[in-house]
């Protein structure tokens, strides 16, 4: 507990509305939709933090890190805070909430980069860069999520990255707040210059702060990011109509198209990935496993029930890609447009017509269906198919109610996280190794696999078991694909269920060799996955020891639990 002089020196930095000691304030940063997941002993909330402080300058912070070096305490910063990661890892840490380090500080328009602080959220920066032309990548977690954190402190894969890669290689310069509390400005701002490169001139250790995953809060504050930039050759601002949760486009837009591309076999989708990145047809892809294309289809819940329970989508959705083709002139989009269409037919599959089918029409074709075990197989031998599916139509107002669904996700990647909430309270990810687009599969079946014994006990939603999310990125020079899994929050059941399912998932990808998993984060997962990946956790703890000798951050989600926490706070597992 910080005492009566401990506070008033912290509110000396800040100003005295700025830091919250109270209760409340501190429970409401203790609970996570999926808190339970950290603890072994099924526990909803996570440790209470000390007390939540909102800096708004990096002086302050540095000043707060001095604090932390002095006292027995540990700071463990955060953007939005959406991911459990943010969560404060012992009752000594004092959580560092940036929301008021909300300003695009630059956008370079010429040399396509922007300078954000860590509250600027996707949505809002492309809202703002689309007024100049440009764009940037946001990961499939939302537009909701800070693109500082996304760039400097975590993860980084999202569905623009066909084209726009990912999110760790878009950095071009942060501003660092060590923890010893010297503030350090990495690569060419660092030397004086323009935000163009993070490692260098000026100092260039990209590798330490960065790394593959991330450092998670636990090796310092970052307080500003440089951020490279995407062409946006359409219109910079649309209408809709409708209202929460379903909104539809007023119209189409110039230059960008959205298709729905289904393939009978698991080598013909990945074979059409590689060539759509060779032609760079995919601005945006998304491997849309069936069961969230059942979902884009509906508009609740009910509707989802019935449609999934055709066991249609189950047979004609398992494998498709989601495409967003966008042309940074008209002819360029057309002709990009062909090169799609042509790269499908010659893969053998079928581009979709945009249009919401209705539900009724599923109940129809529903015993066709049943007949044959892979019928998209049989469909697509049918001459002159895609012709004939061009020419079905609805209404305009079902063409652009789809339309609007795969915009939004693919494009503005605002109701992403709706797949992973609406069907049940919480989802559950696993595998998720950033390899090739192949591998990406190999992982989705590998934990199809896994989650079946618990589907057909009822443990957790019956998705059909490979609700594998993901697509290609650099044009198909890599691929990803995390295995999701959809349980209920409220039942402790079903909770245990998901907790086994993903560490087995943990051993599997070790045994299959399936790459370095999402979760390959924090102390026991480095723990686990670092001796089969040159004992990178090793290093991991060297550089902490080095650069953080008095554990001022909070590192459970970087080199394992901190020095300064209670002993009871040093077990646990870190996964989501
Ligand atoms: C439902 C869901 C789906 C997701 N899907 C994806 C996905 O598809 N791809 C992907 O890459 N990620 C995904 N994520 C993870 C994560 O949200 C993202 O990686 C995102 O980049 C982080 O942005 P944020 O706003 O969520 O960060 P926050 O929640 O604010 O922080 C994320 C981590 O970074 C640290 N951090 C944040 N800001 C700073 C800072 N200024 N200085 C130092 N450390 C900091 C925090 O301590 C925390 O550990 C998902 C998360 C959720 C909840």
């Amino acid at each position: 507990m910080l005492t009566v002089d401990e506070l008033k020196e912290l509110k000396d930095i800040v100003g005295e509305e700025w830091v919250k000691d109270d209760l409340p304030t501190r429970d409401a940063y203790s609970i996570y939709y999926n808190s339970s997941s950290l603890n072994k002993e099924d526990k909803l909330w996570t440790a209470r933090p000390a007390a939540v402080i909102m800096p708004k300058t990096p002086e302050e912070i540095s000043q707060l890190t001095k604090f932390c070096n002095r006292k027995d305490f540990m700071l463990k910063p955060f953007s939005t805070g959406w991911i459990t990661s943010s969560a404060p890892g012992s009752r000594k840490t004092i959580l560092l909430d940036l929301k008021r380090m909300d300003k695009i500080i630059d956008i370079d328009v010429k040399n396509q980069i922007a300078v954000v602080e860590p509250y600027v959220r996707a949505i809002d920066l492309q809202s703002e860069l689309w007024k100049h032309g440009l764009n940037v990548h946001a990961v499939s977690c939302g537009g909701n999520h800070s693109i500082l954190a996304s760039t400097a402190a975590a993860w980084g894969y999202g569905i623009t990255g066909a084209s726009m890669g990912y999110q760790a290689r878009n950095m071009l310069g942060v501003e660092w707040v060590m923890p010893s509390g010297e503030i350090l400005t990495l690569g060419s701002p660092g030397d004086g210059a323009e935000w163009f490169s993070t490692d260098g001139p000026g100092p260039g250790v990209r590798g330490l702060i960065r790394g593959f995953q991330g450092t998670f809060g636990g090796l310092g504050t970052f307080t500003k990011v440089g951020v490279k930039l995407y062409r946006w050759d359409s219109d910079p601002e649309y209408e809709v109509h409708g209202g929460s949760p379903k909104y539809v486009l007023n119209r189409e837009l110039p230059n960008l198209g959205v298709f729905i591309l289904m393939f009978p076999s698991k080598e013909q989708i990945t074979d059409a990935g590689y060539k759509l990145g060779e032609a760079e047809c995919n601005y945006s892809d998304f491997r849309m496993p069936a069961f969230f294309i059942a979902l884009g289809f509906t508009d609740n819940n009910l509707e989802l029930k019935q449609l999934w329970s055709t066991g249609v989508f189950q047979k004609l959705a398992r494998y498709v890609l989601t495409v967003c083709v966008h042309g940074h002139s008209k002819k360029e989009y057309q002709w990009k447009v062909k090169a799609l269409k042509q790269i499908v037919k010659e893969s053998g599959g079928l581009i979709l017509p945009m249009q919401q089918i209705p539900l009724a029409a599923f109940d129809i074709v529903k015993p066709f269906f049943k007949m044959f075990k892979n019928p998209l197989k049989l469909i697509t031998k049918i001459p002159f198919i895609q012709e004939i599916t061009d020419m079905m139509k609805t209404s305009e107002e079902m063409r652009l109610k789809l339309l609007t669904t795969a915009f939004f996700i693919l494009v503005r990647h605002a109701n992403n996280s709706q797949g992973g909430f609406r069907a049940s309270s919480g989802m559950f990810t696993s595998v998720g190794a950033f390899d090739t687009w192949d591998m990406g599969f190999e992982q989705a079946d590998y934990i199809a696999g896994v989650k079946r014994p618990a589907i057909e006990k009822g443990l957790i939603l019956d998705d059909g078991g490979d609700l594998g999310s993901g697509g290609t990125f650099d044009f198909g020079h890599l691929g990803y694909i995390e295995g999701i899994g959809e349980y209920s929050t409220n039942d402790p059941e079903s909770r245990k269920a998901t907790k086994a399912i993903v560490e087995e998932s943990l051993h599997g990808t070790i045994e299959r060799s399936l790459g370095l998993p999402i979760a390959a984060f924090g102390g026991p997962m480095n723990q686990l996955f670092g001796p089969h990946c040159y004992n990178y956790h090793e290093m991991i703890m060297k550089i902490k020891a080095k650069l953080d000798p008095n554990s001022s951050y909070d590192s459970w989600t970087y080199s394992g639990a901190s020095e300064k926490a209670f002993p009871d706070e040093k077990e646990g597992y870190t996964f989501f």
